[in-house]
């Protein structure tokens, strides 16, 4: 029998068969009735999903390239933004500002700290910014921000708010218009149980109306808007993505996203507490909102990029080790798009496994029946 591999990183995640289904379907001509009327209802969908009323530009890129296109659109060489940074994506955003050559004012956090709104608050008092980048779910820490909360300190000072849910939209709440988000950047291939490829990007009529001067053609916000408004994209769209992208919200919108952040809560609870019972220290906080993504410090002596590919050589399993200086200390359990309590229940018992071989002192039972009963009797409300 050929091994069976599980998807277990917060990104790409595991696709639903109907999803994968769609892009099997034969591929239609992107400026013919047999694309337009499944583009129309993605848009509409994704709109949904943004919770926005306003229209979600699609780019044929990963979460990257929709974040460019925010960058591109805002930043006007010298001048002044605030980026907020807790962890890598954070800075990669501090960077690629800086990159087009805005005069950043970096809030840089160590990794795994939480963002503060006040400090957000205080540093828009000493310098004005144009806007404020923020990472909603820092994934590579598990932490999730308050970004409703550092919303309202941009607005306060008059700012834009440009947010990261590359790996949060669909899995948490992410309210775009009830916050006054202005950007809301994300990617397919996360909670949107899609294939890599697709970039979105919610824009505020403020957000429009502030567009600067940096060059860009591709990724230019007014191009692609003007064009999405008449279902006729400006570039050729990867067009069996965008059906898998549609399937896939479908499917979410089924749900329910209410019922879908439920779920992500308690996925996240049971992946908390499976870890903890086995004796495991938390990296990311213990807390719902952490919903994403649950970080776990490695046991003393115990290298996790071990753990990665222990689990990956004897299993078939993919987890996330930590990133840059979080390499080899942390590994990272993903648990956001189609996931169910029983994917946490086999990452958990294969991690018991995998740390008991390397000689860790972990109490060996207890993480699964720890994990189903969080999952199972802490109800949410
Ligand atoms: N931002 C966050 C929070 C992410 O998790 C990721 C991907 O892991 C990115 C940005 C980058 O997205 P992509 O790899 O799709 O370009």
């Amino acid at each position: 029998m050929t091994a069976k591999r599980y998807l277990f990183t917060p990104g790409p995640t595991p696709v639903p068969p109907q999803v994968l289904a769609a892009m099997g379907e034969p591929v239609v001509h992107h400026r013919s009735p047999d694309f337009r009327p499944v583009y129309e209802r993605c848009l509409a969908r994704l709109r949904e999903v943004c919770r926005t009323e306003q229209e979600v530009l699609l780019f044929t890129a990963s979460g990257t390239g929709a974040f460019e296109s925010a960058v591109a659109n805002l930043v006007s060489p010298g001048e002044s933004h605030l980026v907020v940074s807790a962890g890598n994506f954070g800075e990669r955003w501090a960077a690629m500002t800086s990159g087009y050559g805005a005069d950043v004012d970096h809030l840089c956090y160590a990794w795994g700290e939480t963002p503060d709104p006040d400090d957000v608050r205080a540093r828009l008092r000493e310098h004005e910014s144009k806007a404020v980048w923020v990472v909603h779910s820092e994934t590579s820490t598990g932490v999730v921000a308050d970004v409703q909360a550092i919303a309202a300190a941009a607005k306060e000072a008059g700012a834009l708010v440009v947010v990261d849910a590359v790996s949060s939209l669909g899995a948490v709440p992410c309210e775009t218009d009830a916050w006054g988000l202005d950007v809301v950047v994300s990617g397919s291939q996360k909670a949107l149980m899609t294939p890599p490829g697709l970039g979105t990007c919610a824009v505020s009529e403020a957000a429009y109306a502030a567009t600067g001067s940096a060059a860009r053609f591709y990724f230019d916000w007014e191009r692609t808007r003007k064009a999405q408004a008449k279902l006729d994209a400006a570039f050729t769209p990867p067009v069996s993505l965008v059906a898998a992208l549609d399937v896939a919200l479908g499917l979410l919108l089924e749900e329910g996203l209410d019922a879908v952040f439920e779920r992500h809560i308690r996925l996240g609870r049971a992946a908390r507490a499976g870890a903890k019972a086995m004796g495991l220290e938390l990296f990311s906080p213990d807390e719902d909102r952490s919903a994403v993504v649950t970080a776990i410090r490695a046991p003393d002596g115990v290298d996790s990029s071990a753990v990665v590919k222990g689990l990956r050589d004897r299993f078939g399993m993919t987890i996330a080790n930590g990133q840059g200086d979080l390499l080899g200390k942390i590994f990272r359990l993903g648990h956001i798009g189609w996931f169910d309590v029983f994917d946490i229940v086999t990452m958990l018992a294969a991690v018991e496994i995998v740390l008991a071989d390397l000689g860790a002192d972990v109490e060996r039972g207890v993480a699964v029946t720890a994990a189903l009963e969080a999952y199972e009797h802490t109800p949410v409300h």
